[in-house]
């Protein structure tokens, strides 16, 4: 079997796994009590604060766990509507192509009166730093672009990006959800001002991320409660996961460059194989683009069938986001790049880990092509296209 679906969930390491197991065991106070038992569960809680700061570049006091990704990309975005609203400043630029867990927050603050300027991303998957520039008005509060798109694997600008909304003094939040632990991330060199990051995306625990907020910035809560998190996030603390995820985060970053130049060769030779196929094209730019992110459209074929034919061969892979995927809608990322609707329906996308190796590598190649040519034989689209009758877009 080979797990090519990282995008979607990573294996936990087995540190993390460690970890966690014993933080559960041995600490398992709560960090509010006042007693030995929680004051040492408090002490693990800080420490895990302590390292995930430093690992981007931040001070402990603005790291705030969270239940995940969703959640942290929820309050930053709220958090910067409301630092807005009381400023009388009610617009919000953001991408076209972002996770749903910002799209949705912003839908709902449409709804609440803020104006949402989506922006282009272009055939390449790359924001132009120019455009946001253009883009910034007087009552702009907020310019959230997410590190790296979960679909197609694009970098996007960050540093300029950053370096832009400092100038214009707006707020600047990145969804670095898929960049965190595979890229260099430091929010003081990369001009961030909020950060969302996923612990399960970089082999910790699900159920447990992080929201970086700059120390100026007043946060506002999404659940009332209790005082914890400095009172910006009430509930008793996930210490076991919180450990594991910075024990993960210690693990990854420490490894970036290792994993990418094992990684990123195995990637280039598939984008190589796969780029054989008639009618087929990479989505996105190939460069700057996540070291294990493939991701390909084939014309004339459904990707769920592609994707439940590669299961029968031992491959996991996704069509997309593993949000859209079960509805019958094309990507939203796709579509955002300019692939028309019959065309991005035909998508996968194969996000490799660090166990992936060169056999594995021609394995998918072969079998990917098998799959496809299989699907085209029957596959009325195909069939018009061929007989002339309709034109190849690919
Ligand atoms: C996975 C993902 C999220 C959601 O994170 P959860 O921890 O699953 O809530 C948000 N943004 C991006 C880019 C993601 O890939």
């Amino acid at each position: 079997m080979i797990y090519a679906d990282n995008a979607a969930t990573t294996k936990m390491s087995d540190a993390a796994i460690n970890k966690m197991i014993e933080v559960a065991k041995e600490t398992y106070g709560n960090p509010s009590s006042l007693y030995e038992f929680g004051q040492k569960a408090k002490e693990a809680l800080e420490l895990a604060r302590e390292k995930v700061a430093c690992l981007i570049g931040a001070e402990p006091r603005e790291i705030l766990f969270t239940s995940g990704g969703s959640e942290a990309d929820n309050q930053a975005i709220r958090s910067a509507a409301k630092l807005g609203e009381k400023a009388g400043k009610k617009h919000i630029i953001s991408t076209a192509f972002e996770h749903h867990a910002v799209l949705h927050t912003l839908e709902k603050l449409k709804s609440e009166g803020f104006e949402i300027t989506l922006l282009d991303v272009h055939e390449d998957g790359l924001v132009r730093p120019e455009e946001v520039e253009q883009a910034i008005r007087e009552d702009t509060c907020l310019v959230t672009v997410m590190f790296a798109n979960n679909e197609i694997g694009t970098i996007q600008p960050i540093k300029q990006i950053g370096e832009i909304c400092n100038r214009h003094q707006v707020l600047f939040h990145t969804d670095a959800v898929q960049a965190i632990g595979h890229v260099p991330v430091n929010v003081a060199d990369q001009n961030i001002d909020m950060l969302s990051a996923s612990a399960h995306k970089f082999h910790g625990p699900k159920g447990v991320g992080f929201l970086y907020a700059k120390k100026s910035i007043r946060l506002s809560n999404l659940i009332e409660g209790g005082a914890q998190e400095r009172g910006r996030r009430a509930g008793t603390e996930n210490v076991p996961g919180i450990c594991a995820m910075a024990e993960a985060l210690s693990e990854a970053v420490a490894n970036i460059e290792k994993n990418r130049d094992h990684i990123e060769p195995i990637r280039n030779r598939i984008i190589e194989g796969l780029s054989e196929i008639p009618h087929s094209a990479l989505n996105g730019s190939r460069e700057p683009r996540l070291p294990g992110n493939i991701n390909f459209c084939f014309e004339g074929i459904e990707g769920e069938s592609l994707l439940l034919l590669l299961d029968d061969k031992g491959i996991a892979a996704s069509s997309g986001s593993a949000c859209t995927s079960g509805s019958l809608d094309p990507s939203h990322v796709l579509l955002a790049i300019g692939r028309v609707h019959d065309v991005a329906h035909g998508s996968l996308r194969l996000s490799l880990g660090e166990d992936i190796t060169d056999e594995d590598a021609d394995y998918i190649i072969s079998a990917v092509k098998e799959v496809v040519e299989y699907l085209r034989s029957f596959s009325p689209v195909w069939r018009n296209l061929v007989a002339g009758k309709g034109k190849f877009i690919l």
